[in-house]
């Protein structure tokens, strides 16, 4: 099996508005989730404390269905979640001893709730039907998520709040532009580490926010290529224009594989690009961005900057002409915008003047909330971007663009390629 999990799936995360009957059977499903998590954490930590035998998935696993003779509440319980928070456990375990994590920790209620359901729930509409459940649970979708979804949890938060993660697998977006405008803003700040840094979703309550690194495959070639260009050095070739020297065999092969990589990366890019740019128009129809001058006067002396500064410019252009084509709208705010300054908790809005470059993360002297500094721009871009969707007469009847098949073959972009390639979105 290949170790690339995290690379081959995104998580959506969207609220859940359960009923009361509904926020009982959670809260129960949740219980015996969390007593079998501990339950064999306990006899887990005697076996490794006492004699020292490690963690076993599997046999634990073919005890599973007895403890259910043992403790007859679990029969009430969704079997297929027990068995996933087991999982959980020997996750846990795994991180312990390859010496990621600390050793797993006995889950309290109120601190760890949630439940896997890895198979048997549908989704439909705004609802969710998950196994033992009559009645569907209501789903506020901020965006239309196209991928299958191959498994969901549940999950409550210290506040009562009720989420339901969507796992889906990355590569399977299929290019679809809903003809309807959308009630979504999106925010971008664009970044050196991570490519971009994106808040999207219809209100306050009803966001997300994630990093874009730049692509794993972009990466890597770049660093090929750096190799490649000190080996062509190397070899025997003029050093000056007045040197008679014949350039040998070689260098001539070298020169030509170097030419070669910078295609490829060229394309590589272009790709990226262009799938990030259609992705985040057909999901939002407003798009804010921080005017890309602001970011041109940061003095770094990364190398991969000026790489950033053209991707960057691309990235905004690319989404303008497909905004136009689908009836979005791309604003940028102008340089004396505080995105990384403001303070992005609802109605506090302090503006924290001093903030240094250095500083990733800072704290909010009014109201205390800790930001990370580039997640907080992409909120403010966001929560502009809502201001804009707000304030545009007749948002809801924009008119919708046509969908533009011609365009995909100007930007010499095959369907089957959207599907191939990835997109790097990953949750922070
Ligand atoms: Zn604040």
């Amino acid at each position: 099996m290949k170790k690339d999990k995290d690379n081959k799936f995104y998580v959506y995360r969207f609220r859940l508005y359960p009923n009361a009957e509904q926020v009982a059977y959670l809260d129960e499903q949740m219980s015996y989730n969390r007593f079998v998590y501990n339950f064999f954490l306990e006899r887990a930590t005697h076996l490794y404390k006492t004699h020292n035998i490690k963690f076993n998935y599997y046999e634990f696993k073919k005890i599973l269905p007895l403890l259910k003779k043992g403790f007859p509440f679990l029969l009430n319980a969704n079997s297929q979640s027990l068995q996933a928070s087991l999982k959980n456990l020997d996750t846990a375990f795994q991180k312990f001893f390859t010496k990621q994590a600390d050793y797993p920790n006995f889950k309290k209620k109120g601190v760890y709730s949630s439940i896997v359901i890895p198979q048997n729930f549908e989704i439909k509409d705004s609802f969710i039907n998950i196994p033992k459940l009559k009645s569907a649970i209501k789903v506020k979708f901020h965006r239309k998520v196209y991928e299958t979804v191959k498994q969901v949890s549940i999950s409550k938060t210290m506040s009562g709040k009720y989420y339901v993660n969507m796992l889906v697998e990355k590569f399977a977006f299929t290019p679809y532009i809903p003809k309807k405008a959308l009630n979504v803003s999106t925010g971008i700040d664009l970044g050196l580490k991570d490519f971009a840094i994106i808040t999207t979703g219809t209100d306050f309550d009803n966001k997300e926010s994630f990093k874009i690194p730049n692509p794993k495959y972009l990466v890597k070639s770049q660093k090929r290529l750096i190799k490649l260009s000190r080996q062509l050095d190397r070899k025997v070739h003029k050093r000056s224009k007045q040197d008679k020297t014949t350039p040998s065999k070689n260098y001539i092969k070298f020169k030509n594989k170097l030419s070669k990589l910078h295609e490829h990366i060229f394309n590589q890019r272009k790709d990226f690009l262009h799938k990030l740019s259609l992705r985040t128009v057909s999901d939002s129809q407003v798009v804010v961005l921080e005017d890309l001058n602001i970011k041109g006067m940061v003095k770094n002396g990364n190398l991969s900057k000026p790489i950033s500064d053209v991707s960057w410019s691309r990235f905004v252009s690319m989404l303008e002409y497909k905004a136009s084509w689908y009836g979005r709208q791309v604003f940028k705010v102008n340089r004396f915008y505080p995105s990384s300054k403001a303070c992005s908790t609802q109605d506090c809005g302090y503006v924290y003047k001093d903030l240094k470059l250095s500083e990733r993360f800072w704290t909010c002297p009014q109201c205390g909330v800790v930001h990370d500094r580039d997640i907080n721009a992409s909120i403010n871009l966001f929560l502009e971007g809502l201001t804009v969707l707000k304030n545009t007469p007749g948002t809801a009847e924009l008119t919708p663009a046509e969908y533009a098949p011609a365009g995909y073959q100007n930007i010499g972009i095959s369907r089957h390629t959207l599907r191939q390639e990835a997109y790097a979105f990953r949750r922070r």
